[in-house]
C-alpha cells in the first residue's frame, strides 16, 4: 500500500523526482518501524529520511533537535511546502506551547520538532501519552544524534536522557541520524538511545571535489593566505579562525590588504552576525573570517575554499567545517595552516577544562588532528578512516600528499641521538628539555640534573631548535618513540625505538620543500 507510494510522495509533497543516494532506503524501513542508525554527510537530505515517513504514517513524528535556529528554519520550510509541521521551544510563551500541543492531539499536526530538554518534561511524557491514545505515535527521529556522546564534537548532556522514553514508549521507532559519528560515538548512539536491532545506514564521507593540503604555519603563512585569496579573488571562501580575537585580527589585516571580508562570531550583536552572514551568502562579500560559531545549518553551494587558519578542536569538526567548500560538488579546496605552536595553545586551552574526563577527551581528540596534520600519508583516506570509511587503495590523487613527489633523507644518526638522550635521562622529560641536553644548552635544569655530562650533552649543536623538534615529531608519528601524559607529557622508548638504537631499523624523514604558492612580492 504505501511502499508503493514512497516515490509519488516524494513528489508530490517535496517536489522531488528521485532519492538522493540511500534515502528511499531508510524511508522504507522507517515505514516498517524499524529503529535505525543513519550516518550521512552534511547535505545528503537526512531530514527527508523523516519528514517523508512522517507523512505517510498515521501518527504524530517527533523529532527531536538541538538547535532552536535549525528547528524553526526546517519548520519554515515545511510549512512553505503545505506540510503540517511546527515546533515547541523555549522560546514560546506557555500559552502558544500548549496551544500547539491540543494542535497535534487534534491530528492537525504531523510533524512535531522539540527540543531535548522540553522531551522529558513531567507534562511533555502526559501529552505524549495522550498523543499515543489519540492519533498515536509514528516515530521519534532523534538528529543531530551524536550530541549524545561525550566522544562526539558538540555534547549535549540533555540527549543522555533521550533514552529513558524508550521504557516508557517500548513501541515507539527511533531513528537516529548524525552528519558524525566516530566507531566509539557510533556505539554511544546505539547504546544511549536504546535502539533494537537496529539497521545501520552509513552513506559514504568521501567528497571527491574536495581537495586536501595541509601547510606549515609560520611567519609567511600570513602573506601565503593572502596570495591564495587573490588567486581566489571574487570566489567565495571561508576562513576559520579559533578566537573571535583571531577572527577580529585576521578579518582587520586582510581588509587593510585590500581583501574585502567580513567578520563572524559569537561576540557580535545577533543582528551584525545575522547581516554578515546574509552578505556573505549574497555574495555581496566574498570572504567571511569566522570562528566555528559560523555555519551550523548554513548551506552556501558554491564555497570555493574552506581555510583553517588555527588548529581544528578535532577532525570530525574539521571535516563538517572543510565539508562546507564544494556543496554544489565543483572543486574546492580544504586547506589547513598547522604549527607546533598552535597545538601548544589547544592543550593549554583543554587543561584549563575543570573535568578531567572531558580533558582526556579533548587531548585525545587534539591527537588526532595532530596525526592528520603531519601525516605524509594520503589526508582523504585518513580523515575517512575516522569514520570507519576506507578508501580503495591508491591514490587519491586530489590532496597535497598524494599529488605531491615527497622526496625523503635517511636521519637515522639523527634519530640515534635523540633516543640515546631519552635513554640516558631515564624517559622522564619532556621534548624541550631533550631538546636542550643534544643542543648543548646551558639551563638551570640542566645543571640541577647534572645532564651537560651526558655523552649526549651538545651532539646536536649543528641543528636549530625547530629542526630537532621536527625529528622529535617525526619519530613520535612513525612510532619510534611513544608519548606518556601524566601531569606533563614524558617521551618513551619502545620495541622500534630499540630496534632502531640496536641498528635493526632506520629512520627517514620528508626533505622540507613545498613551495607551491611563491611568496608574493611586497605591495
Ligand atoms: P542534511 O540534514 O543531511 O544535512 P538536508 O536534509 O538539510 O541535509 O538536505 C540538504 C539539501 O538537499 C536540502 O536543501 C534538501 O532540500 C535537499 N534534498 C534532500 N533530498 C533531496 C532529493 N531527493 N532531491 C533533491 N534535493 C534534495
Ligand atoms: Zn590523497
Amino acid at each position: 500500500m504505501k511502499l508503493l507510494h514512497v516515490d509519488q510522495a516524494l513528489k508530490q509533497y517535496f517536489g522531488y523526482d528521485t532519492f538522493r543516494p540511500g534515502q528511499k532506503d531508510v524511508v522504507e524501513a522507517v515505514l516498517e518501524q524499524q529503529d535505525m542508525l543513519v550516518l550521512m554527510p552534511t547535505g545528503g537530505g537526512k531530514s527527508l529520511t523523516y519528514q517523508l515517513p512522517a507523512l505517510l504514517l498515521p501518527g504524530l513524528t517527533i523529532v527531536v533537535s538541538p538547535l532552536i535556529a535549525l528547528m524553526q528554519d526546517q519548520v519554515s520550510r515545511l510549512q512553505a511546502n503545505g506540510i503540517e509541521a511546527t515546533f515547541v521551544n523555549s522560546s514560546l510563551s506557555y500559552e502558544e506551547g500548549a496551544r500547539r500541543e491540543r494542535a497535534a492531539m487534534s491530528g492537525q499536526i504531523k510533524l512535531l520538532y522539540v527540543a531535548p530538554e522540553r522531551l522529558l518534561k513531567p507534562s511533555f511524557l502526559t501529552f505524549l501519552e495522550h498523543v499515543k491514545k489519540t492519533v498515536g505515535l509514528s516515530l521519534l527521529a532523534v538528529d543531530e544524534a551524536h550530541c549524545v556522546s561525550e566522544w562526539g564534537h558538540d555534547f549535549r548532556p540533555e540527549y543522555r536522557q533521550i533514552g529513558t522514553l524508550r521504557n516508557r514508549f517500548p513501541d515507539l521507532p527511533i531513528l537516529a541520524l548524525t552528519a558524525t559519528a566516530t566507531e566509539r560515538v557510533r556505539r554511544d548512539i546505539l547504546e544511549q538511545l536504546k535502539l533494537r536491532q537496529p539497521i545501520i545506514h552509513i552513506a559514504s564521507f568521501n567528497r571527491p571535489n574536495l581537495s586536501y593540503e595541509v601547510r606549515k604555519k609560520h611567519k609567511g603563512s600570513y602573506a601565503e593566505l593572502v596570495q591564495i585569496l587573490r588567486q581566489k579573488q571574487g570566489e567565495s571562501v571561508i576562513i576559520y579562525c579559533l578566537s573571535r580575537s583571531g577572527v577580529e585580527k585576521l578579518s582587520a589585516d586582510l581588509q587593510a590588504d585590500g581583501i574585502d571580508n567580513l567578520p563572524y562570531h559569537a561576540g557580535l550583536s545577533p543582528r551584525v552576525r545575522s547581516e554578515n552572514q546574509e552578505r556573505f551568502i549574497r555574495d555581496d562579500v566574498p570572504v567571511l573570517v569566522a570562528t566555528i560559531a559560523f555555519g551550523m545549518g548554513i548551506a552556501k553551494p558554491d564555497v570555493r575554499a574552506v581555510i583553517h587558519y588555527d588548529l581544528p578542536k578535532n577532525l570530525e569538526g574539521y571535516y563538517q567545517e572543510s565539508g562546507r567548500a564544494g556543496r554544489d560538488g565543483e572543486p574546492a579546496d580544504c586547506i589547513l595552516f598547522f604549527n607546533y605552536g598552535d597545538r601548544m595553545r589547544a592543550e593549554y586551552f583543554i587543561t584549563q577544562k575543570e573535568n578531567e574526563q572531558q580533558q582526556i577527551i579533548a587531548l585525545n581528540q587534539l591527537q588526532q588532528v595532530i596525526q592528520y596534520s603531519e601525516s605524509t600519508q594520503c589526508r582523504r583516506r585518513l580523515l575517512l578512516s575516522y569514520f570507519s570509511e576506507e578508501l580503495p587503495e591508491g591514490n587519491c590523487n586530489n590532496c597535497d600528499n598524494c599529488t605531491r613527489s615527497i622526496e625523503t633523507e635517511d636521519r637515522t644518526e639523527d634519530a640515534r641521538k635523540f633516543l640515546t638522550c631519552v635513554y640516558q635521562t631515564r624517559e622522564r622529560f619532556g621534548l624541550n628539555h631533550i631538546i636542550d641536553i643534544i643542543r648543548g644548552a646551558n639551563t638551570q635544569k640542566i645543571r640541577d640534573y647534572h645532564h651537560n655530562q651526558l655523552t649526549t650533552y651538545g651532539c646536536g649543536k649543528e641543528r636549530s631548535r625547530d629542526e630537532w623538534m621536527a625529528i622529535g615529531h617525526a619519530l613520535l608519528q612513525q612510532h619510534f618513540l611513544t608519548e606518556r601524559r601524566d601531569n606533563y607529557p614524558t617521551y618513551h622508548l619502545n620495541s622500534n625505538a630499540v630496534k632502531l638504537l640496536k641498528g635493526q631499523a632506520e629512520f627517514y624523514m620528508e626533505v622540507e620543500a613545498r613551495p607551491t604558492y611563491s611568496m608574493p612580492a611586497t605591495a
